[in-house]
């Protein structure tokens, strides 16, 4: 594996809110087409990693590095200093973020929403715009929705259209946070649908999630996150048969005693 198939380098970072240690000391890779799934219990501080990597949260200690630079920061003249937005939203621009909340904006369409990020971001006319707008609608499957507003979309609509937005960047890598946490349970099906053709496609991908099914499924790694630390991280092959981690026991059985899992109908 060469280095140049590092896209985000994770190394020993730590962050605190005021005396509180969310991060302790955390080390991860993610390569070029992996998908990595990050689960862990509530408040472990699985969203603080994951905005970290798009410094949506500054870390404290350590370093982030995406495709081989430095985010947040510059080290100059053996000095680190802090990052100016601008030196930020480069080392950040192949970074694509999808949320728990969709976030779009409420007034335009479907199209609308994801065509603005083009024209603001990508600097595209109106008219390109809204033909890669268009594919890109088509790519989750709702081309046919291109001028509903939000409002009249579903939840799980909703969510592909903000990972239709995501991809409108061009990103390297997704990060989706809990992508399938506010919708209602029928609705979570087609957000995961999206999201495994991406990985099939080779979209390199870290999620955080509470559907052990698809991390099962389509994790390459999984890390499962303990009080700001990984506890312990592997293939959902090895992490999942056979379970000796004994925090990673009690996470499980808690998931299965509040949801269908491993052999069982689905709710
Ligand atoms: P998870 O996503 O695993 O549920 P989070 O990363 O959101 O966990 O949070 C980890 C810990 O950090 C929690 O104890 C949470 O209360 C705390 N925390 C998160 N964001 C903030 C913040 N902006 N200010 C203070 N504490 C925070
Ligand atoms: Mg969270």
């Amino acid at each position: 594996m060469t280095q140049d198939s590092l896209l985000i380098e994770v190394r020993g970072i730590s962050k605190r809110f005021g005396d509180t240690t969310v991060l302790n000391d955390i080390s991860l890779d993610i390569r070029k087409s992996e998908v990595l799934c990050i689960i862990g219990p509530s408040g472990s501080g699985k969203s603080t990693l994951l905005r970290s990597m798009a410094f949506l949260e500054k870390y404290d200690s350590g370093d982030i590095l995406i495709e081989g630079e430095l985010l947040g920061y510059v080290d100059q003249n053996g000095a680190r200093r802090d990052a100016t937005v601008a030196e930020i939203n480069h080392v950040r621009r192949h970074v694509g973020m999808v949320f728990q909340q969709f976030n779009l904006w409420p007034h335009m369409t479907a199209l609308g929403n994801v065509a603005e990020a083009l024209v603001r971001v990508k600097r595209l006319s109106r008219d390109e715009a809204r033909k890669k707008g268009m594919a890109l609608l088509e790519r989750v499957g709702l081309a046919s929705r291109a001028d509903a507003h939000p409002i009249r979309l579903s939840g799980g609509q909703q969510q592909r259209v903000a990972i239709a937005r995501a991809l409108a960047m061009e990103p390297h890598i997704m990060l989706f946070d809990e992508p399938t946490s506010a919708l209602d349970p029928e609705l979570v099906g087609e957000v995961l649908q999206v999201m495994k053709d991406l990985a099939r496609e080779g979209m390199t991908m870290a999620v955080v999630t509470h559907e052990m099914g698809f991390a099962a499924q389509v994790a390459d790694r999984v890390a499962f996150i303990d009080q700001g630390q990984i506890a312990i991280s592997g293939p959902p092959k090895e992490l999942f048969r056979n379970v000796q981690h004994e925090r990673l026991k009690q996470f499980l059985q808690n998931y299965l005693d509040r949801n269908a899992f491993w052999g069982q109908e689905d709710s």
